[in-house]
């Protein structure tokens, strides 16, 4: 009721409105009214249909993995710092890229940090044998607190390595971190014109990759004189990339030789060694003691032993032959020098790579004889025992690890054995079968 009379009354006011209104105006009203009608009913069809097309074209550059990679370092960084130091407001930040001739004592000196702190790092870094011999490229960073103490050294050794030391309750804790990256197999192949040497060259294969190539055959193949002219080699390489990048880590899995009277080949097995085509070895097997003759061992191996001096639990990674200075020292089996040189705490030391599994280093030594990149054989005199670094006598420190980690190499299981163990001897045959499918081989 109430909203009938309502719409009586506005009706009323707009007929009033509308008589009130001048002529012309009136008109004009009527007009407009009957153009919005018309406008109304025009079909809108062809805008819909219409459909709007974008496209987005990136600059190939800005999509590479590279231009991320750029900016993640230092963001890591200070994450790994904010972990230990949730507010390091007023803490000092120094990045150091190592040119020729640097070193850390330099760099402490420069940053006012004291030569006996140095020596406490050098003590920790005596399991990692990192930070005496630092190299062109290598990037140290250091966190130094406003009373110029120092909270966090990092090395980026390489691609793979980074090892960091934290100050925690007064004493540094170190932490070697190891990226595994990604290991892609390549095939390289050539035909013998002159030199093997040249023309696995030419093929892409790297000196270290010749080198382990013609070390894995020598007993079987002379390489420079059993060529002949047409002759072929294949030869199957892993290389380990880390987040896209060649970590120039690399290791030859499978060779194989086509002569014209014989084929030659060697497969590399999971203990490091070359084997042939049946599993029979290639090369001697490892010996448990670099020594020759027996001596006493005057520290054994142990994770949890209490340290003599700061009477702290710190492991001892390795065993203690009571050898008098000058004994020799023999590799314990073939592999490629990695590392050798003079660290304060280790004194003059070796690093031997066997194969993706082994490493073993020998510590103390008096004099060196094997330089780094070195391919060395089980025969092979590396060095002389002696009582160089923090050491409280003439011995020989040995250490053993197995893919990176530390172990009792007086009880760790060793190949001692020329051929693949029976038991083993179906793994080896798949893994070998496997190869020559990569290489595109279907037999020997
Ligand atoms: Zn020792």
């Amino acid at each position: 009721m109430l909203l009938a009379i309502r719409l009586k009354a506005l009706l009323k006011t707009c007929v009033l409105f509308i008589n009130n209104l001048p002529r012309k105006h009136f008109f004009a009203l009527i007009l407009l009214f009957v153009f919005l009608l018309i406008i109304s009913f025009i079909p809108s069809q062809k805008l819909r249909k219409k459909t709007i097309e974008r496209q987005l074209v990136l600059p190939p550059m800005s999509t590479t993995a590279e231009n991320y990679a750029i900016a993640e370092p230092i963001a890591a960084v200070k994450e790994v710092y904010s972990e230990v130091f949730p507010d390091f407001s007023g803490n000092r930040e120094v990045q150091i890229e190592i040119k020729t001739g640097d070193t850390l004592s330099e760099i402490f000196q420069q940053e006012g940090l004291s030569a006996a702190l140095l020596q406490e790092l050098l003590e920790e870094d005596k399991q990692y044998l990192r930070l005496s011999n630092l190299l062109p490229g290598q990037k140290v960073k250091l966190l130094i607190n406003p009373e110029n103490k120092l909270l966090v050294l990092k090395v980026v050794i390489d691609l793979a390595n980074t090892l960091t030391f934290t100050l925690k309750d007064d004493q540094y804790i170190s932490l070697l971190e190891i990226k595994k990256g990604e290991w892609r197999n390549s095939v390289f192949q050539g035909s013998v014109t002159g030199s093997f040497y040249l023309d696995a060259k030419q093929a892409g294969l790297s000196a270290g990759q010749i080198q382990q190539i013609s070390g894995a055959l020598q007993d079987k193949f002379d390489f420079n004189r059993q060529f002949r002219l047409g002759d072929t080699f294949h030869i199957l390489v892993s290389k380990q990339y880390i987040d896209g990048e060649y970590s120039f880590d690399s290791e030859v899995l499978a060779i194989l030789i086509k002569t014209r009277l014989k084929n030659y080949s060697a497969f590399l097995y999971e203990d490091g060694r070359y084997y042939d085509q049946n599993g029979l070895g290639l090369n001697k097997a490892y010996r448990r003691s670099p020594l020759i003759k027996r001596y006493r061992i005057s520290s054994p191996f142990n994770l949890r032993r209490l340290h003599p001096i700061t009477k702290r639990i710190s492991p001892h990674n390795g065993t203690d032959f009571a050898a008098p200075t000058g004994t020799k020292v023999y590799s314990i089996g073939d592999g490629i020098v990695v590392r050798a040189g003079y660290h304060p705490a280790a004194g003059n030391y070796i690093v031997i790579k066997h194969g993706r599994k082994y490493t073993s280093r020998y510590l103390h030594l008096s004099k060196i004889y094997v330089h780094k990149g070195q391919r060395v054989t089980m025969d092979t005199l590396i060095a002389k025992t002696g009582n160089t670094g923090r050491s409280t006598g003439a011995h020989l420190h040995y250490e053993l690890h197995v893919y990176d980690r530390p172990v009792d190499a007086m009880k760790a299981r060793l190949p001692l054995s020329k051929e693949v163990p029976r038991k083993q001897i179906k793994t080896f045959m798949q893994r070998r079968d496997l190869f020559l499918k990569e290489m595109g081989e279907t037999s020997i």
